[in-house]
This record gives C-alpha cells, sequence and structure tokens, in this order.
C-alpha cells in the first residue's frame, strides 16, 4: 500500500481482494435488509438485524461510534425526505414509505460501503422512477470509470444520467469518497461537474461512488439530531451507492454480491472481478 498526492491510498491486489471481503458482508447484509423491509417494521429493528449480521460475518459495523456526536447505529436509515445520516430508531415504516439505507463494516481493517434505497409496498410511480434514475446514474458513473481517466469522469457521467432522465435535485454537499484502510479517504467523489479533473483512475484506488438525488431541490438542512440530512423542501430522495475499484479488465464492484458483472455486461462494459 502507498500514498498518492493528496492522500490518495493506493492498495495491492491482495489488499483489493481484503477489501472484496469486506465489500461482500456489506452487501449480503444489504440483501438481508432488503428482504426485511416492510411495512410495521421499525427502523431500530433494521438496524440491529444488520449488526448482527455484520458481527456474525467476522466485521464491525463502520458506522457505529462515527463522528460526532458520535452515530449510534450500524445503518443509516433515511425515510421519504430524509437523504442520508438518518439515525435508526422508533419509526415504523408504513406502506408507500421509501427508504435508503448507508452499510459499512470494516473486515481485518478493510471497509465496504453501499447503499440502497427500497420501497416500502406500493409507492407513487415518479418515486420509482426516481429511485431508478439514482440507481441508473451511479452504474453509469462506474461505465465512464478507465484506468488512466481521472476521478471527475464518474462525477460527469452520473450528473448526465440524472439530467438527461428530468429534473432533479443532485447533493452537492455530500459526495462519493476513496476508501480502504478508512471509510472516507481522498479524493472526494462529486454527483456533478466536468469530466478530466481530479486524481488518475489507476489500479490500487478503492472508491465509493453515492448519488444523493431528491424531486425537488439539492439544498438540504441537518436535523435537530445533528445527523439527519432533509431535503429543505421536503422533497423525497433517493440514494445508492457502491465501492469499487478498476483492474486492468475492467471495473469490480466490491460490494456487490456478483462483483456487478450482470449490470456492467448489461451495459457493455467490461467486468473488472476476480
Ligand atoms: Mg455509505
Ligand atoms: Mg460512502
Amino acid at each position: 500500500m502507498g500514498f498518492r498526492d493528496r492522500g490518495v491510498e493506493i492498495k495491492t491486489p491482495a489488499q483489493i481482494d481484503s477489501m472484496r471481503v469486506a465489500g461482500l458482508l456489506v452487501g449480503e447484509t444489504l440483501e438481508l435488509l432488503r428482504s426485511s423491509v416492510r411495512a410495521g417494521i421499525s427502523t431500530g429493528e433494521l438496524d440491529a438485524i444488520a449488526e448482527d449480521n455484520i458481527r456474525s460475518g467476522g466485521g464491525v459495523p463502520s458506522f457505529l461510534g462515527y463522528g460526532h456526536p458520535p452515530f449510534p447505529g450500524s445503518i443509516c436509515a433515511s425515510v421519504n425526505d430524509e437523504v442520508v445520516h438518518g439515525i435508526p430508531g422508533e419509526r415504523v415504516l408504513a406502506d408507500g414509505d421509501v427508504i435508503s439505507i448507508d452499510c459499512g463494516a470494516i473486515v481485518d481493517g478493510w471497509h465496504g460501503d453501499a447503499a440502497i434505497t427500497l420501497a416500502v409496498g406500493e409507492i407513487p410511480a415518479e418515486v420509482q422512477t426516481l429511485m431508478d434514475v439514482t440507481e441508473g446514474s451511479m452504474w453509469a458513473g462506474f461505465a465512464a470509470a478507465r484506468l488512466g481517466g481521472r476521478v471527475t469522469d464518474i462525477s460527469h457521467a452520473v450528473e448526465s444520467y440524472v439530467r438527461a432522465h428530468g429534473h432533479y435535485g443532485i447533493l452537492e454537499d455530500y459526495t462519493g469518497h476513496g476508501i480502504g484502510t478508512a471509510m472516507h479517504q481522498p479524493p472526494n467523489v462529486p454527483n456533478y461537474g466536468r469530466p478530466g479533473r481530479g486524481p488518475k483512475l489507476e489500479l490500487g484506488l478503492a472508491l465509493a461512488v453515492e448519488p444523493m438525488i431528491t424531486l425537488g431541490t439539492k439544498e438540504t438542512v441537518v436535523a435537530d439530531d445533528d445527523w439527519t440530512i432533509v431535503t429543505e423542501d421536503g422533497s423525497w430522495a433517493a440514494h445508492f451507492e457502491h465501492t469499487f475499484t478498476l483492474t486492468p479488465d475492467g471495473p469490480w464492484i466490491l460490494t456487490a454480491i456478483d462483483g456487478g458483472e450482470e449490470r456492467l455486461k448489461a451495459l457493455g462494459v467490461p467486468f473488472g472481478g476476480r
């Protein structure tokens, strides 16, 4: 492992393999939560399911105790107009809600970080479209990542995809990030902007790409709990995230169960997993 300018951490292939172990645990935990989300379950119950799965899988929840004030959950559970960083607790999900679940785990010192937005029962068509556009923009970002390219090639691809699909708010105050021996490392990976800027995309770099998209404004406020980020105008939001790297063969989505193979191939992008 070494560091480039601006603190960018470059991993060896063996270290990337270790990150895959953490990534898989995160991906499996999110799949377990996907099958658990229903009307009547509380976000605190989802948090307990996640923590149990992470610990029984040999990991440590990376969100628990993170930051100031220390984050009290193992997942972020953000409902409806909450975009990210929602604190899990007493809130009970109801039919028609959407919940964004962000999950992070550490295994042997290596981090994985991923998020999904899920519908609870029947949701309005425009909210389902918001979710689809947000997830699609993340995959457009992976598809734009090439060895020798630049970090904002991803940013530009995310924004272009979102803009091509309608009028949405793209958060600018929160971004994707480098990841490895810490959850949040340089460089930032914005979800907007011109291509061809930022650090070079090279072997051993791992990034979390995480578009946060709303049906209205890009402006947000921090709730009284000092954590939950809600839209300023009350519009609903979606958040998808995966941790990924580039191998000589292409992108490898470390937090996707199949490494991203199916989605990448559907986009005509070579799969870089091993
Ligand atoms: Mg995350
Ligand atoms: Mg993240």
